[in-house]
């Protein structure tokens, strides 16, 4: 059998002299020195990548915290409970959005970039006049966001922007005030096993959300100057998150290694890959976008070849009961997009005869229509 995904997170070997460091302080939580580093390292890697000045960050517990911070943070005094964003998501920009009292607003996406558009969203604010609180745009699966798109959107509507780049964590070109929420889960390429950072270039809007992961408390203080709550990673996990740091240009490598590879063997058979996959920008999970009268046909040869395969967002959070009563704009493209993008197996030590197994299990199926 080929796994779909296998999470590698440094060994123990590389974590442990992080873990003596936390031995001597006895500080195990609240923003302490690992916590600290952390925090520093992750903006010096995302500003280099993004060469567009410094870059903030709060550190949080999840990426779906992270969310649901920046979604409270944007949403102070406006007065529309809607939360526009795209069905083809993970279901935890959903959940994140009802967990702060908005309700979602389903839209569709571009069935070439599988993303919101500012037209798609400015459509939905047209349908819900007065009411959008807010706009979620999500980075699908990983994939650059076309950040200066939304400042422009926002300048135009007034309608404040957040960010779901869950799973763009090495793919964060440009870095403004609007909020990135980044996840650093196991399964994402800049995982540390749980945590996510909200990323900016708002000094006070990072100061301010790091005090939301701390009870509202402002720095050095012990008093609730804002509404937040207990959202904050541990000393453990930030040495975790250094050894990561530490790995960071060898795990990149090899990811671009085995992207490319990927790209040719479904290239060279005639299927494209989720756009840019590999070449332009690198994540956890490698989507192909299969023809949609042979998208049956490929899936089934893949269970009966060992080979496992998954619909990362499954069908779009619409198809989920918990949100099938919620508004929609007809989502027409998304369907499709759900049906046609497959996640194949993808890891970081994935065989290139794996690789070929893959390709050559689709290869038989296309040559036999
Ligand atoms: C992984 C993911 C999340 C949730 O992040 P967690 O760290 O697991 O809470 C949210 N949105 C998207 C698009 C994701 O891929």
């Amino acid at each position: 059998m080929i796994p779909v995904l296998i999470p590698s997170l440094p060994e123990t070997d590389a974590i442990v002299p992080y873990l003596r460091r936390i031995d001597e302080t006895h500080t195990y939580s609240n923003y302490g020195p690992l916590t600290n580093a952390f925090t520093a390292g992750l903006c010096r890697f995302i500003g280099a990548q993004s060469g567009d000045g410094p870059v903030h960050a709060a550190l949080t517990s999840n990426g779906t915290a992270a969310i649901e911070l920046a979604l409270r943070y944007r949403t102070v005094g406006r007065t529309g409970r809607i939360c526009v964003m795209p069905s083809w998501t993970f279901i935890a920009t959903a959940h994140a959005a009802a967990n702060v009292g908005l309700t979602p607003y389903f839209t569709d996406v571009d069935p070439e970039t599988l993303a919101l558009t500012p037209d798609i969203a400015a459509r939905a604010l047209r349908a819900n006049p007065g009411d959008v609180a807010v706009v979620v745009v999500v980075s699908p699966c990983g994939a650059p966001i076309e950040v200066g798109a939304w400042e422009a959107f926002e300048a135009e509507h007034g309608v404040p922007v957040i960010f779901d780049a869950a799973a763009a964590g090495l793919n964060l070109r440009h870095v403004g005030a609007q909020p990135l929420c980044i996840s650093l889960h196991a399964t994402k390429a800049l995982g540390i096993g749980e945590g996510g950072a909200i990323v900016t270039s708002d000094a006070a809007m990072a100061a301010a959300i790091t005090a939301m992961t701390g009870f509202g408390f402002s720095a050095g203080s012990r008093v609730s100057e804002m509404r937040g709550g207990n959202y904050r990673i541990s000393e453990y996990a930030a040495a975790v998150g250094l050894a990561v740091l530490d790995d960071l240009d060898a795990r990149i490598a090899r990811l671009r290694e085995v992207s490319l590879a990927y790209v040719a063997g479904f290239e060279r058979i005639g299927v494209s890959m989720q756009a840019g996959f590999g070449r332009d920008w690198l994540t956890m999970t490698a989507n192909a976008i299969f023809d949609a009268r042979a998208v049956a046909g490929v899936t089934a040869a893949f269970d009966q070849s060992g080979i496992q395969w998954r619909r990362w967002y499954g069908g779009g959070c619409h198809t989920h009961p918990i949100f099938a009563a919620c508004p929609h704009d007809g989502l027409p493209a998304t369907r499709g997009v759900a049906e046609t993008a497959i996640g194949v197996p993808f890891f970081p030590t994935i065989a290139s005869e794996q690789i070929a197994q893959v390709c050559g299990c689709a290869e038989r199926v296309l040559a036999s229509r």
